[in-house]
């Protein structure tokens, strides 16, 4: 683990979790060919490059990139990554227009500051500026190529419709490994809140609260006991539990 790298872990055979300073992605690894999900703030593109680097690959080995949700800190690099390597990004067909820009569905800045007397949320926010946090900058995407099942990319990532953090946020379940990134749906910290564990992100954060919570239905049922959130550590529970946590957790968070 370096700086320059993020902390790397392969979480299961062929499927790498990095934790960015603020924000997480995984790595995807079937031989010479990746798969990447999500790709932190714009001022972490270094460290996504190094992230790959670092499990002895090449950025150009990066097959698609896939997005749970297109706010800035999980596709803020992706516009620098794809002009240097080309490489296609497929989210779900409602996030398209999201990434596009032609609408915006993430918290303003007046309500981030609103908050700003909260344990954390200052220094959150200056970390947030400093990468690049209020950035507009589009990404070119396209929607899944299927339908429903497996994608035609290293490591089968299977897409679960999980709207509510936004209109077409996604998670990807990961059969083989037994594991699900879960995006923003369902995380495991994060910097301005004082809960542990699975949990919803706090409240400000969510395009539809209401609709992130029944979204979660559609994860529960899956076989998987490693989730792999878009904040917060990777952990290793039967989804089903994590889902009954957050749940739990909801009226706690802010
Ligand atoms: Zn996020």
């Amino acid at each position: 683990m370096s700086a320059s790298s993020g902390a790397v872990v392969e979480a299961a055979e062929g499927v790498h979790f990095v934790g960015g300073a603020h924000v997480n992605w995984v790595i995807l690894e079937e031989g010479e060919d990746l798969t990447l999900i999500d790709g932190g703030y714009p001022g972490d593109i270094d460290a996504l490059e190094g992230s790959i680097r670092h499990i002895g690959h090449r950025p150009e080995d990066v097959r698609g990139i896939l997005v749970t949700h297109a706010h800035v800190d999980h596709i803020g690099s992706l516009p620098r990554f794809t002009e240097r390597y080309g490489t296609p990004v497929y989210m779900d067909g409602r996030e398209v227009a999201h990434a596009a820009r032609e609408y915006v569905q993430q918290v303003t800045p007046a309500t981030i500051l609103s908050q700003a007397w909260r344990p954390g949320v200052l220094s959150w926010t200056l970390h947030v500026l400093k990468v690049g946090g209020t950035s507009k900058e589009p990404v070119k995407a396209l929607p899944f190529p299927r339908e429903e099942g497996p994608l035609d990319l290293p490591g089968r990532p299977v897409p679960v419709s999980t709207p509510g953090h936004t209109s077409g946020h996604s998670c990807y379940h990961l059969p083989e490994a037994g594991a699900v990134v879960t995006g923003d749906t369902l995380v495991t910290g994060h910097a301005i809140s004082r809960l542990e564990g699975p949990q919803p992100l706090p409240s400000i954060f969510h395009h539809d609260r209401e609709a992130m919570l029944a979204s979660l239905d559609a994860i529960t049922g899956l076989d998987a006991d490693l989730l792999l959130p878009g904040h917060g550590p990777l952990t290793r529970m039967p989804v089903a539990e994590a889902v009954d946590t957050a749940r739990a957790m909801a009226s706690r968070a802010w």
